[in-house]
């Protein structure tokens, strides 16, 4: 095991909020450490062309934006690790930060880790991610002009995505495993009253059809046991998300309900000088630009921390 000297800041992940912590820390003259985790670049590397990320009026891809902040941070004296923290010790002085063999430590942590949207888990999934099989409408959504998508859930999120989606497909699949749904009444309604969109209850996908590209998608009714085919274009999850705070159990004060850090404050964590920033800890508007936005209260707030102490 080796051990390093106590460094003033270190950045857990490397996304959107990660990224932008470590812009505003290095020009504030701290010298950032981070860990650039399980996926490099966060959720964005995962997505085709972004076109609502300010200042890319042609839309950038998804990993060239990330490249572009990883430099931008790099500019500015911010160190990268491309490994992941498996462990930390948040509650003593310093923070202890351990990556596999190796220990850090640093006066004030961002915790910047994301969260992972859930899919399915079936073969092939990989392969098919961005290319047929997407978690974002409003990332992606606009390639489907004319065609015919499905999305794949109850809740809020794909009542709002199978909305959205409307406004490019020419019909929309919305496939739920019940016959309720777990949405709020409202965008339930929203949902029921648009046309483009028609609902497969009780149902569960079972199999992605693939020909070259995603052609469709295989459905069994749980209450009939019955297995049809649909014929679609792209297919959307809107299955929940998981924040990537399992390490973070038992150290801070986490959502009871999805293990989302608690922040106040926008940032502020239970825990003097470790702040939250990003999908870790928003559950609510979860996109690539308020990520970078709390990236930048994340780096302030440290920064003050760092100068009072
Ligand atoms: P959610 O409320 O947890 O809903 C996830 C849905 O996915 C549920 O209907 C669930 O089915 C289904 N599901 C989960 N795992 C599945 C699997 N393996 N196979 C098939 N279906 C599966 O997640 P969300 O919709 O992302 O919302 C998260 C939070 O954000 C909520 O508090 C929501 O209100 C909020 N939100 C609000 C808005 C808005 O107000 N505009 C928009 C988006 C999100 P079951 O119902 O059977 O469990």
């Amino acid at each position: 095991m080796s051990t390093d000297g106590i460094r003033e800041l270190i950045i857990i992940g490397s996304g959107p909020a990660g990224f932008t912590a470590a812009i505003y820390a290095g020009r504030a003259g701290f010298k950032p450490l981070i860990f650039a985790g399980p996926q490099p670049g966060g959720q964005p590397t995962t997505t085709t062309v972004m076109e609502n990320f300010p200042g890319f009026p042609e839309g950038i891809p998804g990993p060239q934006l990330m490249q572009n902040m990883q430099k931008q941070a790099e500019r500015f004296g911010a160190e990268i690790k491309f490994s992941a923290v498996t462990k930390v010790e948040l509650a003593s002085e310093p923070k202890k930060i351990f990556a596999g063999d190796e220990t850090y430590q640093a006066r004030a942590v961002i915790i910047a880790t994301g969260s992972s949207y859930r899919t399915l888990g079936l073969p092939k999934e990989k392969e098919l991610l961005a290319r047929g099989l997407h978690t974002c409408a409003t990332c992606d959504g606009f390639f489907y002009r004319g065609k015919t998508v499905a999305v794949i859930g109850g809740g809020d999120s794909a009542m709002e995505e199978s909305n959205f989606l409307t406004k490019f497909a020419d019909q929309v699949y919305l496939i739920h495993r019940r016959a309720e749904f777990r949405a709020s009444e409202i965008m339930k309604q929203r949902t029921l009253a648009n046309k483009k969109i028609k609902i497969i209850l009780n149902s569960e996908v079972i199999e992605y059809l693939v020909e070259n590209k995603l052609t469709g998608v295989k459905i069994k009714n749980i209450l009939a046991g019955e297995i049809t085919e649909l014929k679609i274009d792209g297919l959307f999850f809107a299955i929940g998300h998981i924040p990537n705070t399992d390490i973070f159990k038992g150290q801070i004060a986490l959502n009871e309900k999805e293990g989302h850090i608690t922040t106040t404050n926008n940032v502020y964590t239970s825990i003097e000088g470790v702040l939250a920033a990003g999908d870790c800890a928003d559950f609510t508007y979860r996109q690539s630009i308020t990520a970078a936005a709390l990236g930048a209260m994340a780096a302030m707030a440290a920064r003050k921390w760092l100068e009072k102490n």
